[in-house]
């Protein structure tokens, strides 16, 4: 039996005070900890994901779970951040990365074939190559970009709740985190477009904007936080990302999607 230094850690399930408590359970709901994270006195639940448990060589159950993960993801950004299985299998980590990415690239393009049908008067054909090859590229870079930086700051000990973030477990969040948060600028704008196409021709730096303040609610506060083993590199690599995302993703967006849903000539070659 290992005993911890008596401070208040939280159960982060139920929020029960585990001080001084010489077990790593939970007597209130029953959640049991790891031992290195209960020596650290910083505490997560760990769920593994619909995808963690499905065979990956059937196709299908692929395709839909990481469909399913992609849109809980971006419905439910602070569950990926707080209670996703960060020591699960990196395998099944990659493919909700690539199914994940695949699925969004697919409906964006979607979603700007019909703004460009319907607001340029092109034939559907001709809409489809030029959401396909023109405009979802620019998107996707721009909502990566957002991603990333975005993963930069939810990725602190204090918001992951993680005793020791080694370099794997970064990458399972990665791996979750980029399509869910790239849907975030995604979205808003091929609504913007689909909506109100007048939109593009000043405001292309908002969607980053937009979407990086929808990927930061995982930050939200919910119960008592526990002390977090946070680290001055990771409080410097947050700040840094923070101000790249106010300041950098706007002028990016500004300068690569295009102001006009009308095709370039080369769409029609
Ligand atoms: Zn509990």
């Amino acid at each position: 039996m290992h005993s911890r230094e008596p401070t208040d850690v939280f159960c982060p399930r139920c929020g029960y005070n585990l001080r001084g408590l010489p077990l790593p359970r939970c007597p209130e709901c029953g959640l049991t900890y790891p031992e290195e994270a209960w020596q650290a006195g910083v505490l997560r639940e760990n769920v593994p994901t619909t995808l963690d448990r499905c065979d990956p060589w059937q196709p299908h159950q692929v395709l839909l779970r990481s469909s399913w993960e992609l849109m809980r993801g971006t419905l439910a950004p602070r569950r990926l951040v707080t209670t996703l299985d960060l020591d699960g299998p990196l395998t099944r980590a990659a493919l909700v990365l690539v199914f994940g990415g695949l699925w969004l690239y697919a409906l964006t393009t979607l979603a700007l074939a019909a703004a460009t049908y319907l607001h340029a008067g092109t034939s559907p054909a001709a809409a489809l190559r030029s959401a396909a090859l023109y405009w979802t590229p620019r998107v996707a870079i721009v909502a990566l970009a957002v991603a990333l930086l975005t993963l930069g700051i939810v990725s602190h000990p204090s918001v992951t709740r993680l005793a020791r973030p080694s370099a794997r477990r970064l990458l399972r969040l990665a791996a979750y985190w980029l399509p869910a948060s790239a849907a975030h600028v995604a979205i808003p704008l091929t609504l913007l477009l689909l909506v109100c196409p007048s939109f593009i021709e000043g405001l292309t730096y908002l969607p980053p904007l937009i979407g990086g303040l929808l990927s930061l609610t995982a930050l939200r506060r919910r119960g008592p936080r526990p002390p977090a083993g946070s680290t001055r590199t990771a409080t410097a690599l947050a700040l840094l990302c923070l101000l790249a995302w106010c300041l950098a993703t706007p002028v990016l967006a500004h300068a690569l999607l295009p102001t006009s849903l009308d095709p370039p000539l080369w769409i029609y070659f």
